[in-house]
């Protein structure tokens, strides 16, 4: 889409949002933004951007609409509350959305785009805001064929692989929840074969090198083995909080489709924990520290970049 065709609105300006409106900017897209905080549309607005008072306003009829927000709640509220885009987004517009909700929400939205003759794609994504930055976010897409096809171009802007799940949206969204539950998995185990490296007096991070180079040698050991070895989750790149948001839809989409997953129903409970012990602003590699208080190892406070 050039600078000539209608803006695209952009929903949701927070620690993924902002740098991919910024990379649609930047890559000649017109944007139109809406953010609960007016506040952190500033910088976007000082590179062309235009700000919108409410999600309506953001959206131009029969145009794009992408959202990139934290939860359903917030989603729900946008689309169908007061000042939602639904209706203005009329007749042949397509919404891309992009944030982690639950494939529950996604089947109820497809329906309300459906009746307004407009349509829905999902494509929530795999990265954290510094992947969003670098325009190599791994995108998960879902949605009707002619949808997707004019989500494609803005979608090539912001990640560097897309994977495509089929025409029934909902889909994409259970991908990026198995997708989460895998890697909170994987902070838990890490979390404890710290603990256990730690009470034998062993150097984590010496082992957290042989591993993240040779049997795990891939980002998510390689990255979360880092932030636990070395205790570093502030600033958050994904807040707690909404890691236990995730844990939470794992284990509703498993109790939907009768999947038992017990190792879901540990992690969840170490986020509950985690939120619990005050410690929902922080990354969510922070669950990790669960282990080592179970072993009687000083958790130590956070510390920062
Ligand atoms: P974030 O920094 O907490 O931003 C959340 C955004 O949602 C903000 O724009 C916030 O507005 C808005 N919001 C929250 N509640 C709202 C409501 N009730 N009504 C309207 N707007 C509301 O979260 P994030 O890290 O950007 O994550 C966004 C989505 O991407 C989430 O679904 C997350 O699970 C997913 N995700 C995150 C990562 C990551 O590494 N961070 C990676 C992959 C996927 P305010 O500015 O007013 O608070």
């Amino acid at each position: 889409m050039s600078r000539g065709e209608p803006p695209v609105g952009f929903i949701g300006l927070g620690s993924m949002g902002a740098p991919m409106a910024a990379n649609l900017l930047a890559a000649g897209f017109r944007l139109r933004v809406w953010n609960r905080t007016p506040g952190r549309a500033e910088p976007l607005v000082a590179q062309g951007a235009v700000l919108a008072t409410d999600p309506a306003g953001a959206v131009e009829p029969g145009g794009i609409v992408v959202t990139m927000l934290a939860d359903d709640r917030a989603l729900e509220e946008v689309t169908l509350g007061a000042g939602g885009f639904l209706e203005r987004l009329g007749a042949d517009g397509v919404h891309i959305s992009m944030s982690t909700v639950s494939p529950a929400l996604a089947r109820r939205l497809v329906e309300r785009h459906r009746e307004r003759g407009n349509l829905y794609v999902a494509a929530p994504v795999f990265g954290r805001p510094e992947m969003a930055a670098a325009r190599k976010l791994v995108i998960c897409v879902a949605g009707e064929e002619p949808a997707k096809a004019r989500a494609r171009p803005l979608l090539e802007v912001l990640g560097q692989d897309i994977f495509d799940f089929g025409q029934e949206a909902p889909a994409a969204h259970v991908v990026k929840l198995a997708g989460n539950f895998l890697i909170a998995s994987a902070i838990e185990a890490l979390g404890e074969a710290a603990a256990l490296l730690r009470k034998s007096a062993v150097d984590p991070a010496a082992f957290m090198n042989l591993m993240s180079t040779t049997l795990f040698a891939c980002p998510v050991y390689q990255n979360y083995g880092r932030i636990v070895t070395e205790g570093r989750y502030a600033p958050a790149g994904f807040r707690l909080a909404l890691g236990l948001k995730d844990a939470e839809l794992v284990g509703q989409a498993a109790s939907g489709s009768v999947t038992p997953m017990p190792f879901a129903d540990l992690v969840r409970q170490r986020f509950l924990a985690a939120v619990a012990k005050g410690r929902s602003d922080l990354d969510w590699a922070a669950v990790a520290l669960g282990a080592a208080e179970d072993a009687g190892l000083p958790a130590g406070a956070p510390r920062k970049e």
